[in-house]
């Protein structure tokens, strides 16, 4: 197809690649984003060699890369802080890193700056009243009273998706999983040059992000899952952090301030069923959101993108672009699904333990296929 008029609703990871994917290819976006300060959290995102590539694609490759850090393994580590292996990772392009810790702000900067560039007009504090099928368009009722039509409408609105509410009323929620992260930037240790991973009830990992800076993330058992207010957080990371290796108790002294403490419960969703119902389509974590232990839920939404563009510039209709998206992508996204909750359940003592050296290097195996 050609000359689509498409909306995306949702500014984040996955509708800002999908915004430059289409305009490669001519289409012309509108990003409806609900978040008037289109903002987003300020820890990092570790992201692999798989969507390095996936970056490549959408031709902004050199200015993410220098936006973060690049590392080319993981170590991993016992409770006690022993090393137990250092998994290299596969290079996937020549010359550039195998894996990238980058800040989300910055990784925001470099992917809506370069949506605005490729032409995307970019709609704030705007979000989808109703959508109306019909059949050749899809009408649109924005939250600011406006209307509008369009040949494709891509729900990137994240693991919460009110499209995909619409659309599959039926669908299961997001299920919690009984553990949550807690996350918080820190000075980047001298030497600290790849992924720190410990293992434990309590695990642990130290992610570069700047030449300066690392985050600390641990997934700690919360049943119930409860949330905590904001005062009192810095101390309740620390203490979540006090049965750790010494190096981590260590690094948890420098927790101090509540505001900065990231702290987010983990549930995990996945549709089984087709991803798109007539004109409206979904992306990234809308329909696959994964818990964050293999690091990909971001590259996920990043490779949908590109596959979703590629496969509606080749077919004739929404419909067979859809349904071939759909088929490129979901073994791949339940793989990920399913073995990150597989190393989620064996931290919490749900499942049998997952080896993390080896679950990595099969995962880099894995995603190292093409997409
Ligand atoms: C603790 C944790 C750690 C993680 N670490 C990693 C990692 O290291 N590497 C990695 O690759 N992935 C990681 N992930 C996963 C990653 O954050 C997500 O997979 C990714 O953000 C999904 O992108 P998305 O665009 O689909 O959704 P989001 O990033 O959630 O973006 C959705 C956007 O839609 C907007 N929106 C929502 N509702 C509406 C609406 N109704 N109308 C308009 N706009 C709307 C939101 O404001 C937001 O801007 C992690 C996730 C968690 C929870």
């Amino acid at each position: 197809m050609q000359g689509l008029n498409v909306l995306v609703i949702g500014g984040g990871i996955g509708g800002l690649t999908a915004a430059i994917a289409l305009r490669q290819r001519g289409f012309a976006v509108t990003v409806a984003e609900k978040d008037p300060a289109w903002s987003v959290y300020g820890v990092g995102i570790i992201q692999q060699g798989n969507v390095l590539r996936a970056v490549a694609a959408l031709g902004i490759l050199d200015r993410y890369v220098g936006a973060g850090v690049g590392f080319d393994a993981v170590e991993v580590y016992a409770p006690d802080g022993t090393k137990l292996a250092r998994v290299p990772s596969p290079r996937l392009l020549e010359n550039y890193p195998a894996n990238l810790g980058i800040s989300r702000p910055a990784l925001h900067k470099v992917l809506g700056d370069a949506a605005l560039e490729a032409g995307a007009q970019v709609r704030l504090g705007l979000t989808v009243e109703a959508i109306r099928d019909e059949g050749a368009r899809v009408e649109v009722r924005f939250s600011d009273g406006g209307s509008a039509e369009y040949d494709l409408v891509i729900g990137a609105d994240g693991i919460h998706s009110q499209t995909r509410a619409t659309i599959f009323p039926e669908a299961a929620e997001p299920q919690p999983t009984g553990q949550s992260v807690w996350r918080y930037n820190l000075p980047r240790p001298t030497g600290l040059d790849a992924l720190h991973v410990y293992n434990g009830p309590t695990g642990v990992g130290l992610v570069p992000m700047g030449p300066e800076v690392m985050y600390l993330y641990a997934t700690t058992p919360e049943p119930g899952n409860p949330r905590y207010p904001v005062e009192g957080l810095a101390a309740a990371m620390r203490g979540k952090l006090a049965r750790c290796a010494p190096a981590i108790r260590e690094l948890g002294e420098q927790i101090v301030d509540d505001e900065s403490v990231v702290y987010r419960p983990l549930e995990v969703m996945m549709l089984h069923g087709p991803w798109h119902k007539g004109r409206v389509v979904l992306l990234g974590d809308a329909v696959h959101a994964t818990t964050p232990h293999l690091g990909q839920g971001a590259g996920l939404a990043i490779e949908d993108s590109l596959v979703l563009a590629e496969e509606l510039a080749r077919h004739d209709t929404p419909e067979t672009a859809c349904i071939a998206y759909r088929d490129r992508r979901f073994e791949r996204c339940r793989y990920i699904v399913e073995k990150s909750l597989a190393i989620c359940h064996g931290q919490l003592g749900k499942g049998p333990p997952v080896d993390n050296a080896s679950m990595t290097a099969e995962m880099f195996r894995f995603v190292a296929q093409p997409i």
